[in-house]
């Protein structure tokens, strides 16, 4: 066979970061980053210039010996030194691991021990977090961005070390070479690393980018609600970087107001991030629908937690679309987009609304199917479920650790844990679950990992966690207890005996005792007829 027909004069060009980057710098160095620092204030720069800072950081991580396939961690919140560190780590050849400091510190030192990283750099308004987990690993080097303009003793202040650095050349990098770590919860309370490639996250980027998808341009400004704890904040620095979007950084200020003046104040075209944001961001908007000039916007990203239709309709009174997706921690995160299909244009409101509401068809290059508790795989035909599968180019094919490995089939499938179910044309509707977790705000809570702990109580003989809508939170924990013979037991009792290993937002806000809890056959919980009794009372 000739070279020309198997293809081989096509260059093996390396799907670096470095390209995506670099373009940025080029192409787009104008391009706006503006951020709101933890005082409220606003904070101006361009693509060009943190490119240029990436640079001189880089160096000086290398200069700390930082180098090939090294961890550097992360507690920060969306906020332009995060971004620099999202350009230097994964250019230098070493990983960027991104840190949740929302979880409590049990679980962040276990990820600590685990992921063996060399340095870690804090955000100061974090340096309290770190406190109560830094004996948990002994970082080589503790960087601080410091907002006081001082630093605790035995760490590198970030800006001194930045500019102490020397523009930086970039090497060339294998592209199927890790560039960044994030950890998902297990259901056993175990969390697990999950390694991006440069390849993978490339890939991620252009397919990301496509109008049908989250539909990303130049013309586009950017605020990622989502941290970029979570998932590389969905992707979007990257993507932005790749097709030059503008991009705005929230910090740590969250709250409803302080999201909405942003958008307004930036004239955002398009936003990301969990229902439960957009949940107290529609109740504002409803209160004072004149307050803010939302014109720019064009689209709100949702996913995380499935998106009501309610609001889907409570912001297209606004004016506002909302679009629907579904992704995961070991997808990069993005699986399925929902965009209403051309043949629906002149459907019924209710069929648009149906459809809307759904999670989506996969994305370009990810494929998925589906299969049923018979081990069969389920036809695509609305009907029948099944615990979704999926692989693609930026789908994660193992754990760090080799840790999980159950989670793949041996055809080199990704189960989910999500179960659901799939119309002729690929769009899914998740029904149910099959991992053993509540997601509350976006976060998750392991239910495997409550009823051990609250089987530690003395007076617990057996107790059963389940998830329960909220209209807030979109889910929250209920326990299901039974206490021991002669014990007695009060909620608040055991909250208080939770709250020595759980964050205050893990802990369960209802506790129901019963004299016994269903099982199967096969001796385990039978969740679903807990959730018949309890779940519906909730809401
Ligand atoms: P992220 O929170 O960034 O999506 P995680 O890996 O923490 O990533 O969570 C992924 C899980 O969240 C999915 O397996 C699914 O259970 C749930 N999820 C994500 N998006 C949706 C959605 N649009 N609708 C329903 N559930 C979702």
């Amino acid at each position: 066979m000739s070279e020309t027909s198997t293809g081989l004069m096509m260059d093996d060009y390396p799907l670096s970061l470095t390209n995506v980057v670099e373009r940025a710098e080029r192409i787009s160095a104008g391009r706006s980053v503006v951020s709101r620092r933890p005082d409220g204030s606003i904070h101006r720069t361009t693509f060009g210039e943190c490119a240029q800072r990436a640079r001189r950081l880089g160096s000086a991580l290398a200069g700390l010996g930082i180098g090939d396939g090294d961890r550097v961690a992360t507690l920060l919140w969306n906020q332009p030194e995060h971004l620099e560190l999202y350009f230097a780590v994964p250019l230098l050849g070493a990983v960027i691991h991104t840190l949740n400091p929302r979880l409590h510190p049990q679980e962040l030192s276990f990820i600590l021990a685990d992921a063996d990283d060399k340095a870690i750099v804090v955000d100061e308004s974090l340096l309290e977090v770190f406190d109560s987990v830094r004996s948990a690993w002994n970082f080589e080097h503790v960087i601080v961005v410091s907002h006081s303009g001082s630093t605790p003793e035995g760490s590198l202040d970030y800006e001194s070390l930045l500019g102490s650095g020397e523009q930086m050349e970039w090497p060339t990098l294998d592209e199927r070479r890790a560039c960044a770590m994030c950890y998902t919860s297990g259901t056993t309370g175990r969390p697990k690393g999950v390694l991006y490639s440069h390849r993978g996250l490339v890939l991620h980027s252009i397919a990301s980018a496509l109008p049908d998808e989250l539909g990303l341009s130049g013309r586009d400004t950017v605020l990622p609600v989502v941290p970029m704890f979570h998932v590389n904040a969905w992707g979007l620095p990257y993507t932005a970087a790749m097709v030059g979007a503008a991009i705005v950084l929230p910090g740590p200020r969250l709250d409803p107001v302080s999201v909405l003046d942003l958008l307004a104040d930036e004239r955002v075209t398009m936003t990301a991030g969990v229902p439960t944001v957009w949940m107290a961001v529609l109740q504002a908007l409803d209160a004072e629908p004149e307050r803010w000039d939302l014109r720019a916007l064009q689209r709100l990203v949702v996913g995380g937690s499935a998106a009501p239709q309610s609001m889907l309709e409570g912001f297209d009174r606004h004016g506002l679309t909302v679009v629907h997706a579904w992704g995961m921690t070991e997808l990069s995160p993005l699986g399925t987009v929902c965009r209403l299909p051309v043949e629906l244009d002149s459907a019924s409101e209710e069929e648009r609304y149906d459809y809307r509401s759904r999670q989506g068809v996969p994305t370009p290059l990810v494929e998925i199917r589906a299969r049923g508790e018979d081990g069969e795989l389920i036809a695509w035909d609305d009907e029948a479920m099944g615990e979704l599968e999926v692989r693609g180019p930026w789908v994660a094919s193992a754990y760090h650790g080799g840790q999980g490995s159950g989670k793949f089939t041996d055809d080199g499938w990704f189960q989910t844990g999500d179960v659901v179910r799939i119309s002729p044309q690929g769009c899914i509707r998740i029904c149910d679950r099959s991992k053993d977790l509540v997601k509350s705000g976006g976060e998750w809570i392991s239910s495997v990992d409550l009823e051990n702990q609250l089987m530690a109580h003395p007076t617990v003989a057996e107790a059963a966690v389940i998830a329960v809508p909220d209209e807030q939170w979109g889910e929250r924990p209920l326990a299901v207890v039974v206490v021991r013979e002669g014990a007695d037991a009060s909620p608040e009792q055991l909250r208080e005996h939770l709250a020595r290993h759980y964050a205050k937002w893990q802990l369960p806000d209802r506790f129901e005792f019963v004299e016994e809890i269903p099982r199967t056959a096969t001796g385990k919980f039978k969740k679903t007829v807990l959730r018949e009794r309890f779940a519906r009372a909730a809401v």
